[in-house]
């Protein structure tokens, strides 16, 4: 599991700041999409080989009772408790505050490890300013600079430090295990969706063998199945637990859990709630698992709670709400009733298998070649981009890495015309698609 990082700190110290130079903008076709909340809390970071999930607090107002800042207080909080590593920012140009030390206070109990990093701090290391932050008994300020990077990178090893970077299984596949290896499956969604409902469902399926049922009583879930030939794994899904054979849904629902089940998925189920509609959390849950690549099916769950007028409604809402999600296949399930289960695994091995398709450079490029021959790129100025050739760059999600020359004025929208070639192509459905331009000049 990735290890969790929260920035904490009062407002105006700089932690969005930070938190867009750790997560970064990963993917330009993505961060287009309409619809994709942009100002979202979680993200994932990669600094130095260590992959984890960075929570963006609100802010901590604790001596104020005015209700917003009670809640920001709430959500920091909250974040704290579910973080391995707090990451608390102070402003060196501001100077120590009052909130600092209530800040303080509260972070010295809390009993995980804490580094105290002083932000704006470019052009001013060793600044006798940074003397006074000792006062607040975190230890060492460490300087940084969020709006120009520096010292970020020593930050997160020293958070991090207690966690040794995991092997980088998927970019890695020296034995051709892939194949071999179950298709890990995460099932996400708020909490009363139905998540327990559908997994009973599953498992009570005759078709569905799953293994080591009985085992561990932890609260991690772990399931090894098969069905019709193939194998899965259900990973620890939030906001469940096993009892027995049967798994119920805990009152304990945790972003972050959710967070770190899909990071550590190949396919993400997300269900959402025919009678309460596509919420906020929804949207974030959807947009985090885009981001994170993963392969994508959405379930409309209590399909058989609602009348046609409203299946109408939620339909068009859905279209709207999840309008980044275009690609991933929208199913309606009745988990109680077990109605639509047979098309939902459908859905589910057609999304593995578009996220793992294997496409050949000689393809790629003859594709890419037709795709220019039928419309070419715009010309930007003097420049015409030249597409050359392209090769497959990863999987899960499949990455295509297009070569030529003067590729950086490849419009956004012409990367939505070849991304629709190339799905249309290769029959993808389910999975983000990674377009990456890469110039010999
Ligand atoms: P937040 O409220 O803690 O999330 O703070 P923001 O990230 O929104 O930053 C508040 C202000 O500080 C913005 O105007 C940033 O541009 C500025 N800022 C953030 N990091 C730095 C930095 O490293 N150096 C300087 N000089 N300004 C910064
Ligand atoms: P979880 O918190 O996501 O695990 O949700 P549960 O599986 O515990 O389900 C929450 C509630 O929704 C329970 O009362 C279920 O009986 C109900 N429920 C689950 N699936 C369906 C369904 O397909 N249709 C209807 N009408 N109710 C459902």
């Amino acid at each position: 599991m990735k290890p969790v990082i929260a920035l904490v700190g009062r407002p105006n110290v700089g932690k969005s700041t930070l938190f867009n130079r750790l997560t970064g903008t990963r993917d330009a076709i993505v961060a287009d999409y309409a619809g994709l909340t942009r100002d979202r809390h979680y993200g994932d970071g990669k600094v130095s080989g260590h992959e984890f999930i960075v929570i963006d607090t609100g802010g901590f107002e604790p001596d104020s009772d005015a209700g917003i800042f009670q809640e920001m207080a709430k959500q920091t909080r909250q974040a704290v408790a579910e973080s391995d590593a707090v990451i608390f920012v102070v402003d060196v140009r501001a100077g120590l505050s009052a909130q600092d030390h209530d800040i303080a206070r509260y972070l010295r109990t809390v009993g995980k490890r804490v580094l105290l990093a002083a932000n704006k701090a470019e052009g001013m290391k060793d600044a006798p300013q940074l003397a006074e932050f000792h006062e607040l008994g975190i230890g060492e300020p460490i300087a940084i600079s969020s709006a120009h990077g520096q010292g970020v990178r020593s930050l997160v090893e020293l958070a991090l430090q207690d966690f040794t970077p995991p092997e980088d299984e998927d970019d890695e596949d020296p034995d051709g295990e892939r194949e071999n290896r179950p298709t890990r499956l995460a099932v996400a969604g708020r909490p009363n969706v139905g998540k327990s409902t559908l997994i009973n469902a599953w498992l009570g399926e005759e078709r569905l063998v799953a293994f080591d049922l009985p085992g561990t009583t932890r609260d991690a879930i772990h399931v090894p199945f098969e069905r019709g030939g193939k194998r899965y794994e259900l990973i620890d899904t939030a906001g469940l637990r096993r009892k027995g054979r049967v798994f119920e849904a805990i009152e304990k629902f945790s972003v972050v859990k959710t967070l770190q089940a899909i990071a550590d998925a190949n396919v993400v189920l997300l269900l959402i709630d025919a009678v309460e509609g596509v919420s906020d959390q929804d949207a974030h849950i959807a947009g985090y698992a885009v981001e994170a690549g993963r392969a994508i099916v959405v379930a409309i769950n209590k399909w058989d709670a609602i009348d046609s007028y409203q299946r109408e409604r939620l339909e068009r809402s859905i279209e709207s709400r999840l309008a980044f999600l275009k690609f991933a296949p929208v199913l309606h399930i009745s988990a109680k009733r077990r109605q639509g289960l047979g098309p939902l695994w459908k859905a589910i091995d057609d999304a593995w298998s578009s996220a793992t398709r294997k496409m050949t450079t000689p393809v790629l490029t003859r594709l890419i070649i037709e795709a220019v021959q039928f419309q070419q790129p715009q010309r930007a100025g003097a420049f015409r981009p030249k597409l050359r050739y392209a090769h497959q760059g990863g999987q899960n999600p499949p990455v295509v890495v297009i070569h030529g020359n003067a590729l950086e004025h490849v419009t956004d929208s012409y990367k939505r015309y070849l991304e629709g070639r190339i799905r249309e192509h290769f029959k993808l459905t389910g999975t983000p698609l990674r377009i990456e331009m890469r110039s010999s000049d």
